[in-house]
Order: structure tokens, then sequence, then C-alpha cells
């Protein structure tokens, strides 16, 4: 590779600066944990989400079940981050402070029955049974026309904001459009406009034609290190098919979607020592009109090294790993 580095980076479809300095770097093996990983139980009584402890969860509103018991639920989360009691959404305050009744719904998706599975080792088809729940879930919330996003994620470890250990991913649906997806979709829009092309498309053919940066690519499906990661081993999964909406995924594509995530995230999990994460579903706002430019798509942000003063106050992320580098590493552990 060439000496280029400290390198300032625009990612393409949301005009958002990184700085790439390696020289900053601590090396990729240098990111695996120092402590030695113990390893955990199928089954931990304590566990809420763990078998035979559905009482300490709020009563599920879905849930799917094989020969032994279930294999996935979803429960309202004990401590909503926002509640469905308030039947209006009105803007309140007064001008220029406004605010809105804290509508919306906040759900745990139990992903298995199994506390010591994670994306990655869990097998196809219960990633499958994962993302059909997802889909499911998604349907059904945008019938609800207070809502006016909805945002699954997943949080692995404590660096990543989670406290529990047994697998899980979170919906939150929101009376409001977050001002982060706004702007992305505002550049979308501004590049449309510019060239007729999506560029989110736009993207994914150049890397495919690349590949430096590109992890997987399946028959639906690509992931790919961006140009401009914000953080060592930032991975985005793009489908192929120009979509703006997660829930007007086909079948098809759902299965190969489970079977692409199981990959990534296996890749993840041997070739990092299973690092903490975050990963984020961005799908177009619900009744939006966005079709031709938007582009739904997953984001996955490890979370190997620390946020600061810098990245807070304006934005900017300094990535110590080349993205270049990093698809090559993950390559290795597919
Ligand atoms: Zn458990
Ligand atoms: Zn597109």
């Amino acid at each position: 590779m060439k000496e280029t580095f400290p390198e300032l980076r625009q990612e393409p479809c949301t005009k958002r600066w990184v700085i790439i300095s390696p020289r900053r770097a601590r090396r990729p093996h240098e990111f695996q944990k120092e402590e030695e990983k113990s390893s955990l139980p199928e089954w931990e009584a304590s566990c809420p989400f763990c078998p035979g402890n559905e009482d300490q969860t709020p009563p599920e509103v879905f849930s799917r079940w094989g020969e032994n018991g279930w294999l996935i639920r979803v429960v309202p989360n004990k401590f909503p981050a926002l509640s469905s009691d308030f039947n209006e959404v009105e803007i309140r305050g007064t001008d220029p402070f406004v605010s809105v009744p804290g509508v919306g719904v906040h759900e745990v998706v139990i992903e298995s029955p199994k506390h010591n599975l994670t994306w990655g080792n869990m097998g196809k088809e219960q990633m499958e049974q994962i993302i059909d729940c997802f889909l499911s879930r998604y349907r059904l919330l945008r019938e609800d026309k207070r809502l006016k996003y909805i945002c699954i994620f997943r949080n692995h470890g404590e660096k990543a904001g989670t406290s529990l250990i047994h697998p899980h991913s979170q919906i939150i649906a929101t009376p409001i459009v977050p001002e982060q997806l706004r702007n992305e979709i505002e550049e979308a829009r501004r590049y449309y406009d510019d060239r007729l092309r999506c560029a989110f498309c736009d993207v994914s053919k150049r890397e495919a034609e690349f590949k430096e940066r590109v992890v997987l690519e399946s028959q639906h499906f690509i992931a790919f290190t961006p140009f401009a990661s914000r953080m060592p081993f930032e991975i985005w999964i793009l489908p192929k098919r120009h979509n703006a909406s997660f829930d007007l995924m086909y079948d098809e594509e759902a299965k190969d979607l489970a079977d692409v995530i199981e990959k990534v995230f296996g890749a993840l999990l041997k070739g990092l020592d299973d690092p903490h994460y975050n990963v984020v579903f961005h799908s177009a706002p619900l009744r939006d009109s966005c079709e031709d430019y938007y582009h739904w798509h997953i984001e996955i942000l490890p979370r190997i090294t620390i946020q600061a003063g810098f990245e807070l106050g304006t934005g900017i992320y300094i990535n110590t790993t080349p993205p270049e580098e990093a698809a090559a590493k993950l390559r290795q552990f597919l």
C-alpha cells in the first residue's frame, strides 16, 4: 500500500469526513482483548432471557416455536425509552423550544434460547429466523401512523452499551425522523438530483470493481469496509437491488442476507476475537417517498477504539485502521 496516510476522506453517500491516520494506530492484532475469554454456559439461571425465566420479561408480542420450545421471542422492553401510551403526536412547547410526546415502541428481540451464542456462530437457520422476525415486526409496526421511523439495532458487549450477554437485538420506533437519517437522505437526494443515480448503488458498484475493500459478495448483497470508515473494521452490508426500505426485501434476499450476516460476523468473531460492536439498520422513514434515491443498508460499527472530544465536537472521526487493511484481514477469516 502506498504510504499516503494520514488522509481526510469523504463518504460519498453522506458527505461525512473522516481522518484515516494509521500512524496513531495500534496494529490490528493488538485490538484483540487482553483478558482471557471465559467460556459461557448454554443456559444461565439468573438470565432473564434464558428459557424458564419467561416470567421475568413483559408478555411476549411475537414468538416462533420448534420441537423443544421457543426459537425466538419478542418482548416489550422492560425499561422502554419511549411509550405507546399517547394517542396524539402533536408539537408542543413554545417556539423555539419544541417537543413531542414520547410516543413510540421499544421491543427486545431475544434471538435464541441459547445463552452463549451470537451473530456469527448461531448458524444460518437461526439467523433466518431473526431476519424473518425483524421483517414481521417492521411490517406490523409500520401500520401505526403515529410512527415515522423504525430502527433495528444490536449492541454487542459492554463497550457497545449492553449489560445483558444473552443474544438480543432491539427495535425502537419513533414519532420523528432522526436528524442523522434526514441528513443521509438529503445527501442521497442531492446526489440523485445531479446524476439521476443512487449514491449507494454507485458506491457498491465501484467497491465491487475495486475489490480491495470488499469483505464478501453474495448473489444479492455486498459487504465492504467503506472508503471513509469512521472506525476500524466498520462494515456496511448493502443489497444489490436498489430498494429504499428494509421491509420490501424479497424472501430470497432475506435468506441470502442471513447467510451473509453469519459469514461477516463469523469473520469478526474469529479475526478480532469477538469484538464489541453496534449494528444499525438504515431504512427509509415510513410513508416517505424517497424510493428513487435512498437505499436501505446495515452499518456495523466495532467499538475497538474510543471516540472522544474531537469526534463528539466535530463529527469527524479519526480512524487508525485503513479500511483496505481491515477488509484484507476479514477476508482471511471467511
Ligand atoms: Zn440467557
Ligand atoms: Zn440504490
